[in-house]
């Protein structure tokens, strides 16, 4: 029980809003595609006023959005989306239009960076204070943390965009990224699985040789972010992420692409417990803004 707060999980294909305070106590949800901003903004809206009928106010909102997006507090375009591919969405200011119907405090996050601290919280990354959490789905999105802190920069990070080897031979896909072809998002999110091989991935059986290049670029990609941000442990989340030969693979794999350099225990004898699947599982996101929601509203 406690003080209640709203949550947006905002993805790129489908929305999630919640009142909860916490895991444990989930007042109410509501599930829905992503279509327009207008309509799919204005149905989260909705939400909450009908909630806050019910319920009282609510304490704080968390968001946590596909993207890009601007998390700057000090930039004129805070709160908004930015560069985006995704049709209709391009520079629409998601916080802004939440904010004047609201007054609430409002957290705003990338949706990896919100299920990153779900985890944090809650889940697989309790008592860690550097990790990332990636998710393999419509897109590839990683965030987390660096000493406890919610990883921001200039902007926020893009890993699914990295460059990877990719061997023409072996895999004459050219990729799908609009920006770069190849890249990791490119290769290896669920629309390139479903291009490369005819059949969308839910249709491929587990030992289908696709799940082994699959599992060569993701432990490519953690490859590097292991060698860069030296995470005390991946959490990797997403509808990919749900094929359960994958998690085997891709440890044995990313094990063979490091050959011993990086030494830690965590990376030779434990690796089960260094690349994992989210605690909180499908609740990871949703949580995660509920997380940022409580973040704020202790702030004061
Ligand atoms: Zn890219």
């Amino acid at each position: 029980m406690g003080e209640l707060y709203g949550s947006i999980e905002g993805g790129g294909t489908k929305f999630v809003c919640t009142v909860a305070s916490g895991p444990h106590d989930i007042r109410d949800e509501l599930r829905y595609p992503t279509t327009a901003p207008d309509e799919t903004i204005g149905r989260a809206i909705a939400f909450f006023e009908k909630q806050q009928k019910k319920h009282g106010r609510l304490s704080a909102l968390g968001i946590g959005s596909f993207g890009p997006i601007d998390v700057d507090p000090d930039s004129p375009t805070w709160g908004y989306v930015t560069s985006t591919p995704k049709a209709g969405w391009s520079n629409t200011d998601f916080v802004g239009r939440i904010r004047a119907r609201f007054d609430i405090p409002i957290a705003w996050d990338t949706d990896v960076n919100a299920a990153a601290l779900g985890e944090h919280v809650w889940g697989a990354a309790k008592g860690l204070d550097t990790f990332i959490y990636i998710t393999v789905g419509t897109g590839f999105g990683g965030g987390g943390m660096v000493r406890g802190k919610l990883m921001h920069g200039l902007v926020h990070p893009e890993m699914g965009h990295i460059a990877l080897p990719h061997d023409h031979d072996t895999d004459p896909y050219p990729g799908r990224c609009p920006f770069h072809g190849d890249c990791l998002e490119g290769m290896a999110a669920g629309p390139a699985i479903s291009e490369r091989w005819g059949v969308s991935g839910k249709e491929l059986p587990p030992d289908h040789e696709a799940w082994v290049l699959e599992a060569e670029y993701l432990a490519l990609g953690l490859r590097t972010f292991v060698c860069t941000l030296s995470p005390q442990r991946i959490i990797m989340g997403g509808g990919v992420m749900q094929v359960e030969s994958l998690f085997p693979l891709v440890r044995a794999r990313l094990q063979k692409l490091l050959n011993g350099y990086v030494q830690h225990p965590s990376l030779i004898d434990n690796i089960d417990n260094y690349v994992v699947p989210p605690a909180l599982g499908k609740q990871a996101g949703m949580l995660g803004g509920v997380a940022l929601a409580q973040r704020i509203a202790s702030s004061g």
